[in-house]
């Protein structure tokens, strides 16, 4: 059997490093013919140096030293990856709305996107299902609750509705949320939270961008309007629970009332490879094995939406619709950007998303064109913004 090529974006992040370590283990089925990084050349190098891509990106080399022969740069070099022939599976682990160009490209040659980066059908869901309708290109969610809603819809996505993966016959989406590191203090001290909080997460360990958004809960937001882009459900029909052990990563209930959950430990090597896979299920013992009566008990709680207001303005920017939710992803991402460096507080995150979104929401959203300029007016917006 030949091997499928992968071309990983991202490939010295968090989702970068777990898929090198399921490819690891599966070399007679994939591996890697294109890597790309952001300015990290030392963890690019290294990782070249153990996979051997035919193409490698360093999008921010910096001026100091020449990049080692044959490495392109810039910002064109993710859509290069994202289109290299080889590829058939581009995965998409770069952060932020920086993804969005090259799950386009990826999608508009025919690939099978896995995708990790959500900023993508945030800020361009409309954007991608039209790429992937004309070229027949697909997109599989690495997000371990997207993950888990398409397995718990094993067999019955595909037809016409809307979505990147339409499907019938659902009333509900249960997505859950661990709730992040605040899940039980005050609404007060919670404002005032600081950065090294903010980063403790409770049961992931990832990058801190996406890190800080699940402390606020806008990451919630931005896999809520993920799910409505990806399988088409509308957003009445998406809800959150907050289920603090992470082992239950979504629920789908059906018409007829029966609810399917999908579990498993909080692991991101298995949505990766249930993408890479997918639909097929590739053996694999790299994870530690599920035991419920450790686990136990598991417990579910409502959102506290008066102490995470991030997450009821990104589903209404979401429900929304045209520019708004680029506004508040790229306001988001600004802010969080503020916040990782000591110039905003925490609750400044969310004060300075409402106010992006107050003042750039009823923008349209029809081409890239307009949803990158309002990209763009929402950072610097953000950027000016001063707590009152
Ligand atoms: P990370 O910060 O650890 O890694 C980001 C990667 O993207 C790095 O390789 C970096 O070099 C690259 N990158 C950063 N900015 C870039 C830019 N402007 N252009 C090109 N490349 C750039 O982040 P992560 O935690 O691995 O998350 C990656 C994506 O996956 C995010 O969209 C995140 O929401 C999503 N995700 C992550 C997890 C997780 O467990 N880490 C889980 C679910 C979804
Ligand atoms: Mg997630």
């Amino acid at each position: 059997m030949s091997t499928t090529g992968i071309a990983l974006l991202g490939a010295t992040g968090s989702i970068g490093e777990t898929a090198q370590r399921v490819v690891a283990r599966h070399p007679d089925r994939f591996r890697f013919t294109a890597m790309t990084a952001h300015g990290n050349r030392e963890a690019l190098a290294a990782a070249v140096a153990r996979w051997q891509p035919s193409l490698v990106g360093l999008v921010n080399g910096g001026r100091a030293a020449p990049l080692p022969a044959g490495w392109c740069a810039g910002r064109e070099c993710l859509v290069q990856a994202a289109t290299q022939p080889e590829a058939a599976i581009v995965l998409n682990a770069v952060v932020g709305a920086a993804g969005l160009e090259a799950t386009l490209a990826a999608v508009g040659a025919g690939k099978r996107v896995a995708l990790a980066n959500k900023e993508s059908l945030v800020v361009g869901g409309a954007l991608v299902q039209r790429a992937a309708r004309a070229s027949g290109g697909e997109v599989i969610p690495v997000d371990s609750e997207h993950s888990a809603l398409l397995q718990c819809l094993a067999g019955r996505v595909g037809g016409t509705g809307p979505g990147l993966l339409p499907v019938a016959g659902v009333r509900r989406f249960i997505i859950t949320a661990s709730g992040g590191p605040f899940r039980t203090w005050e609404a007060e001290r919670i404002r005032a939270a600081r950065l090294e909080d903010a980063l403790k997460h409770p049961t992931w360990s990832m990058g801190r961008k996406i890190t800080v958004d699940s402390a606020s809960l806008a990451n919630k937001a931005l896999e809520v309007i993920e799910a409505h882009v990806l399988f088409g459900v509308p957003y009445d029909r998406i809800e959150v629970v907050v289920h603090p052990q992470s082992i239950v990563h979504s629920m789908v209930e059906f018409e007829d009332g029966s609810v399917i959950a999908q579990m498993g430990v909080p692991s991101m090597e298995l949505p990766v490879l249930y993408a890479l896979g997918y639909p097929d299920r590739v053996e694999d013992t790299g994870v530690p094995r599920f035991d419920p009566v450790a686990t136990s008990p598991l417990t579910f709680e409502s959102v506290r939406h008066d102490a995470f207001p991030t997450l009821g303005l990104g589903i209404a920017a979401g429900m929304k619709g045209g520019a708004a939710p680029a506004v508040f992803n790229a306001a988001n991402e600004a802010a969080v950007a503020r916040f990782l460096e000591g110039s905003l507080t925490f609750s400044g995150i969310a004060a300075a998303i409402e106010l992006a979104l107050g003042r750039l929401a009823d923008r349209s959203g029809n081409d890239l064109d307009a949803l990158l300029a309002a990209d763009a007016a929402a950072r610097s917006l953000v950027q000016e913004y001063r707590a009152p």
